[in-house]
């Protein structure tokens, strides 16, 4: 991979850990178990490893991230839209197992294209977020192996969940042929995992990279406070939406809403620095903002998305329609919403930039350029 830069877990700790930029999305300890383990959702370590290049800086996407020259590698194309990333179609898609839809948090597509490729033999396991069994809604890294596993692991859970630790373990069981499911970050660290010239950990294994849209997480405590300020005991949530402006907590006794912008307080600090809304380096990306309720925005970027959602189709897992242009605004409206907040964070906790020899502030840019 052009641009790569050489650092070892003493850069990750001082460049990521140390200045809040972590997304805990288990790309380092996943594939370093002898070193790295996780306290409060970030990498430590008891004893240091003495590489002075180490698979955990160079797969970590928040050391480095040459963009546009992975979307370049993985998708074949550079993008013409700053918000959401190279892609080739946005539709709409829905689920038509009605179990399926019933279970998935908006069309259920994700859940149906996992399942669609279990069944045809495609895939051996689907590297997705499960609830922990022991801990309220505390999302878990799972390895699913069966149409049941996958059904298991449906809805979305708001808080930041270490994928990349169940891909590695995935490939650790021998498993030849993998699906994943995960955030931008979780994706952005699985074509780091795929595109390092560097280490070769059998990411070639991972056949489908599928995104999620995302705005934010939260950070577990602060939500559980904020749930106690509402009156909410995480026991009594049956499921968490976001939409129309606000975030929804169903509970039997009904359903509680919180404006969104009164959720801001309850971000992950990691989040703060993301630049990516759509999972722009995914094969195919799925999310809510613009569909109809029941169904689910789809973005299609590479030929591998693109022949999974006409196979899908055609087997009668999804059903598909277009988009309408005014939807797909809105898509690109809540990118673009997210991207220059976080870029104004990027900017100020970047300080002074140094271009050859000019030294600017990067607010400041618009001065001189
Ligand atoms: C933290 C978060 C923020 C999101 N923000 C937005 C947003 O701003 N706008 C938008 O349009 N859509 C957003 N989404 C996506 C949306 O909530 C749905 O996941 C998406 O529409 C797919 O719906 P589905 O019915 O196909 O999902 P399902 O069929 O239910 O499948 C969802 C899949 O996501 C996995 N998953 C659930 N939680 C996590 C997690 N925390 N980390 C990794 N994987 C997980 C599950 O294991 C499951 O495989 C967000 C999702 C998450 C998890």
């Amino acid at each position: 991979m052009k641009f790569a830069e050489e650092g070892n877990i003493n850069d990750l700790e001082s460049r990521v850990v140390y200045t809040g930029i972590c997304c805990y999305c288990g790309a380092c300890g996943g594939f370093c178990t002898e070193y790295i383990r996780y306290e409060n959702q970030l990498p430590t370590t008891d004893e240091k490893c003495f590489e002075l290049h180490g698979a955990c800086f160079d797969f970590c996407p928040r050391t480095f991230l040459p963009i546009l020259e992975m979307e370049k590698a993985v998708l074949g194309g550079v993008r013409s839209d700053k918000d959401l990333g190279y892609y080739t179609e946005i539709i709409s898609a829905k689920a038509t197992d009605a179990a399926i839809h019933e279970q998935g948090q908006d069309g259920g597509v994700v859940t149906a294209l996992l399942t669609y490729l279990m069944d045809k033999g495609e895939i051996d396991a689907a590297c997705i977020s499960k609830n922990s069994e022991t801990e309220k809604w505390k999302p878990e890294p799972f390895v699913a192996t069966s149409k049941e596993d996958i059904l298991a692991g449906a809805g979305s859970n708001y808080e930041q969940c270490p994928t990349i630790i169940g891909v590695a373990n995935a490939i650790a069981d021998g498993h030849e042929n993998i699906a994943m499911v995960g955030l931008p970050c979780h994706v952005q660290a699985m074509r780091k995992i795929q595109l390092s010239d560097y280490f070769d950990v059998h990411g070639d294994k991972v056949k489908y990279v599928i995104g999620l849209l995302c705005t934010e997480t939260f950070d577990r405590d602060l939500l559980l406070a904020k749930l106690a300020e509402l009156g909410v005991k995480i026991e009594d949530v049956k499921k968490f939406d976001i939409g129309e402006g606000k975030f929804k907590i169903f509970t039997d006794g009904g359903q509680i809403d919180e404006k969104i912008a009164a959720m801001k307080s309850c971000m992950r600090e990691g989040c703060k620095v993301c630049y990516d809304f759509a999972a722009e380096l995914s094969d195919v990306s799925v999310g809510s903002i613009g569909a109809e309720s029941g169904w689910n925005t789809v973005i299609i970027r590479n030929e591998t998305g693109k022949k999974l959602i006409e196979d899908a189709k055609k087997a009668g897992a999804i059903e598909t329609k277009e988009m309408a242009d005014d939807k797909v605004e809105l898509v690109r409206k809540l990118a673009s919403r997210k991207k220059s907040g976080n870029l104004k964070n990027i900017m100020e906790s970047a300080g002074a930039l140094k271009l050859l020899n000019l030294l600017i502030d990067p607010s400041e840019m618009n001065l001189l350029i």
